[in-house]
């Protein structure tokens, strides 16, 4: 059955600000000229310490993306998230973003003034990108496999990280992410169909046998065909003691940005 698509502040005012527009998606219009639409001139430059940054400005508001980014999908993320500040957050002077803010799409830390508008920006981004309605058709019927969050990474053509976080809430299989940063886990979120109890590894270190501590320590990172790795039942989540981890077929994908020293772990069942 197909999950009922829930808009949060963020999303909605995507949401809308694609339908009034006339839009059903972004896929094939420059980022550029939507941003222009809203009186915001996007400029490539090299920075350093920051993926992107928002000038506001009395009559023209400036967005400068730093050009450095390897990856265009990255940059589209990134451009859709200061579009989102420029909607959703006139007045904020100057804004700054890099790894740390860009990843601001955990729910808890919205508490905090600076991650709810980060929050915001991240579901905006997101929603503008890849709406839920052509998400959740492109997804259906497709085996879960990295190779699905890839390819759906180039339709959209936006971050790795996005669709994960955006198949978690809306694809068909239920899966389970983890964030590491130096070795250390910072959250993890669920699908609320996933089966399974996760162990809490917040603010410790990755499971010895996770994938991601295998970069973490030896700096391993699996090749594309190689990238859905088999790990425990146990690495990841609670074997209850009735359980026996030889009945399991789990796999851990992981999403990897050495520079950031950053890893998203997708964990799933087959
Ligand atoms: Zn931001």
């Amino acid at each position: 059955m197909e999950k009922l698509i829930k808009y949060t502040k963020g999303s909605g005012c995507a949401r809308d600000l694609l339908l009034d527009n006339g839009f059903d998606d972004l896929i094939d219009f420059p980022l550029e000229l939507f941003a222009s639409g809203f009186g915001a001139t996007i400029i490539h430059k090299p920075m350093i310490n920051s993926d992107g940054r928002i000038i506001f400005g009395k009559k023209n508001t400036i967005i400068e993306i730093n050009n450095n980014i390897p990856f265009e999908e990255k940059k589209r993320f990134t451009i859709a998230h200061e579009i989102g500040h420029l909607i959703m957050h006139k007045g904020i002077d100057i804004h700054n973003d890099n790894e740390s803010t860009m990843s601001w799409f955990n729910n808890k830390e919205k508490q905090a003034k600076s991650g709810r508008v980060e929050y915001e920006a991240n579901q905006f981004a997101s929603e503008l990108l890849m709406p839920s309605l052509i998400f959740q058709e492109k997804q259906k019927g497709i085996k879960f496999s990295p190779q699905l969050l890839r390819d759906l990474s180039s339709y959209f053509k936006t971050s790795l990280t996005s669709v994960a976080f955006k198949y978690l809430e809306l694809g068909d299989h239920p899966i389970c992410l983890f964030h590491s940063y130096n070795k250390t886990v910072k959250y993890w979120m669920r699908n609320i169909d996933f089966p399974h109890y996760i162990t809490d590894y917040t603010k410790l270190q990755p499971p010895e046998d996770s994938v991601a501590m295998e970069f973490f320590e030896k700096g391993k990172i699996y090749n594309k065909e190689k990238s859905r790795q088999p790990i425990w039942k146990s690495t990841w989540l609670e074997l209850k003691n009735w359980e026996n981890d030889n009945d399991f077929n789990f796999y851990e994908f992981c999403i990897i940005t050495p520079a950031y020293n950053s890893v998203i772990s997708v964990i799933w069942e087959e």
